[in-house]
């Protein structure tokens, strides 16, 4: 479906049964990590319910510098991987059929949304929640799946349903990673092999991290210094932020406590990567 008037006439037809209706937001070039979330929603969904699937390269939620037209856009393959595993509709507008010439309503969360991702990515999450409410609104799903690779967005997406209303259930997935430990994304096919070789470093900082929580380490400055220096010593990344947060009001910690989460950000080359783990 390209258009908004054909994905209203799915969602009516869907919304005429009492099963329920699934929808996986996504930027397309599948891999195994939305494969993951499309298996959840399939298993959600049931037979009889809706699975849909938004392939959507969303223009506001880019900063001017980023990769929005060089982001991958492999349609055909997209489309396969979604047949192959039960997608009712995917949902795959143009940039012009969702935002009107004088598109000018927009969402802006406040709280969460001022450090991380959101600090250097100033726009990035207002672009992610108009979108989402936009989809919501579209296609109108019970549930919606998203990724904890993408731990900040995740906990945007909840506080927005949660503030203002939506009638739809928010479901987190693990994220997936690759052997060595790098977490799936669509941004990996831009790394070249030497930068490809070096980034699993981010998980393992990450993880050491962990384990120095889980034998006694409380402070959070310590757990950041060591996490930055064994990136920098040991792969070509450039740190764009190292911290840890509380996980759901994503306050900056000084001292672990429980829930914490190490969260970061790190250029190789000109390739930006983030990851995230549960430090209690
Ligand atoms: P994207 O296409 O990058 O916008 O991602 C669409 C959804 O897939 C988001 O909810 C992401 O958090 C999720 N996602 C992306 N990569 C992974 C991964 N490696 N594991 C689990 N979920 C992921």
């Amino acid at each position: 479906m390209r258009t908004i008037a054909s994905a209203n006439t799915a969602q009516d037809t869907a919304a005429n049964s009492s099963a329920p209706r699934v929808l996986i937001p996504t930027m397309g070039a599948l891999h195994a990590g939305h494969a993951e979330l499309i298996r959840k929603g399939r298993a959600l969904a049931g037979e009889a319910g809706t699975l849909f699937v938004s392939i959507f390269v969303n223009p506001i939620q880019f900063g001017p510098n980023e990769d929005l037209s060089s982001y991958p856009r492999p349609r055909a393959a997209d489309l396969a991987l979604c047949e192959k595993l039960g997608v009712d509709f995917v949902f795959a507008p143009n940039p012009e059929e969702m935002y009107a010439g004088d598109h000018s309503i927009f969402i802006d969360e406040h709280t969460l949304s001022a450090g991380l991702c959101g600090a250097s990515r100033p726009g990035h999450f207002r672009g992610v929640c108009t979108v989402v409410a936009k989809l919501f609104n579209v296609l109108q799903p019970q549930s919606a799946i998203f990724g904890e690779k993408d731990y900040q967005q995740l906990a945007i997406v909840r506080r927005m349903v949660r503030d203002l209303n939506f009638p739809v259930k928010i479901v987190g997935v693990p994220t997936v990673r690759e052997p060595d430990g790098l977490a799936l994304s669509s941004r990996n096919t831009y790394l070249t092999a030497e930068e490809r070789k070096a980034a699993p470093i981010l998980r393992k900082a990450l993880v050491e991290a962990r384990e120095a929580v889980q034998s006694g380490e409380t402070s959070a400055a310590s757990l950041t210094h060591n996490a930055r220096l064994l990136i920098e010593t040991q792969s070509p990344a450039r740190i764009d932020y190292i911290e840890i947060v509380h996980a759901e009001t994503l306050e900056p910690l000084t001292r672990i406590e429980p829930p914490a989460v190490m969260a970061l950000a790190a250029f190789f080359g000109r390739t930006r990567l983030i990851d995230n783990i549960q430090l209690t």
